[in-house]
């Protein structure tokens, strides 16, 4: 039986309950009031946080003490069928994501680039700095992580698709796999372990592979000179420990990651499962201070790294003049592979 482990003593001698007490969604009076509440719900009783969680998965960065609050939070919600959308966009999703044996997998020796089922990855993975690992792309969703139904409280599908994920990785028999979409690698290294399931290879974070092409074609780069904003995935926050992957790569290719409000432990979703869990008021809030943000830090592009995000903001960032790119398109047109829509920052 897949079950969340979350150790109950942490929390009840914790002496912060910061996954509360930074939450930009819900406000508490104080620290107690935040205490008394999360452990209403790690009890099994209902608590507001129930019921005004956005899903923005930043309570399990906040946590320094290994507990999962977002994970757990999501489980006691399906729990008391307090679902954070409407009945019909939460079975839809369960639906679209079914698997179907409508998978692909190319020709996989030791080591699988992951595409998840965003097909924008498969777009985004070839040329000279995936030339070893491009045909060995899997897709599908027999190989998607369905972290994505605890946006909607259904932790119970992500109990019983997870296992079947990695039993499909398995009889791969590969022994590493590159993750191009943050969530899975968060999936796989973070959220598996939290159920007590085994991964059997080795995950490898798509910007860690990058970093390393880089330096490898570092001859080829010509720094890009321009000023911009990350845009930080709502998953991220389950592998905090990656985030200066970004500044990293972006320093190698010349481009200056500006300083703003909303980033690192600040930084604010994409916002567009808050169109389905929490209504387009609360999305357009966001959205418009994210990116006036972006704007008053001087940024002239916004980069994405979940194509999720990209293709829920990149309409309004163009709109409001800024441009629009993943990372790893960055890192093509700084290795001359791609050439920029505008060249450079004017
Ligand atoms: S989840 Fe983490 S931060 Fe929150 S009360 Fe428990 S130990 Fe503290
Ligand atoms: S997931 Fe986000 S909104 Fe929900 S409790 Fe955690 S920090 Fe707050």
């Amino acid at each position: 039986m897949t079950e969340l482990q979350f150790n109950e003593n942490v929390c009840a001698a914790c002496p912060t309950t910061d996954c509360m007490m930074k939450c930009q969604y819900i406000t508490f009076g104080g620290r107690d009031e935040a205490h008394a509440e999360m452990m209403k719900v790690i009890r099994g009783e209902d608590s507001r946080i129930l019921h005004e969680c956005v899903t923005c998965y930043a309570c399990e960065e906040y946590c320094r003490r290994g507990n999962h609050p977002y994970l757990l939070i999501q489980e006691r919600r399906e729990e008391k069928g307090i679902l954070s959308a409407p009945r019909a966009i939460t079975g839809q999703w369960i639906n679209m994501t079914r698997m179907q044996g409508k998978f692909l997998v190319g020709q996989i020796k030791d080591r699988a680039l992951s595409c998840c089922y965003l097909p924008e990855l498969l777009g985004l993975a070839n040329g000279e700095i995936f030339k070893d690992v491009q045909q060995a792309v899997v897709f599908g969703a027999e190989f998607m992580c369905p972290a994505v139904h605890s946006h909607f409280a259904k932790m119970s599908v992500v109990r019983e698709r997870l296992p079947i994920v990695i039993d499909n990785f398995r009889r791969l028999s590969v022994k590493e796999v590159i993750f191009l979409h943050d969530e899975c690698f968060g999936t796989f290294t973070v959220i598996a372990p939290a159920y007590g399931l085994d991964v059997p290879f080795t995950p490898i974070y798509y910007m860690d592979f990058l970093l390393q092409r880089l330096t490898e074609l570092k001859n080829r780069i010509k720094p890009l000179n321009i000023r911009v904003a990350y845009q930080r995935p709502c998953s991220n926050r389950l592998i905090p420990d990656k985030l200066p992957l970004v500044k990293k790569i972006l320093d190698m290719i010349g481009a200056e990651l500006v300083d703003r409000t909303y980033q690192g432990e600040n930084a604010l979703c994409c916002g567009e499962v808050f169109k389905a869990t929490s209504g387009y008021q609360l999305f357009r809030d966001v959205r418009n201070r994210n990116i006036n943000d972006m704007l008053a830090a001087r940024a002239g592009y916004c980069v994405f790294n979940c194509p999720a995000c990209q293709v829920s903001l990149s309409e309004q960032v163009a709109k409001m003049g800024l441009k629009p790119i993943h990372l790893i398109d960055l890192c093509k047109i700084a290795i001359g592979e791609k050439q920029m829509e505008v060249a450079a920052d004017e």
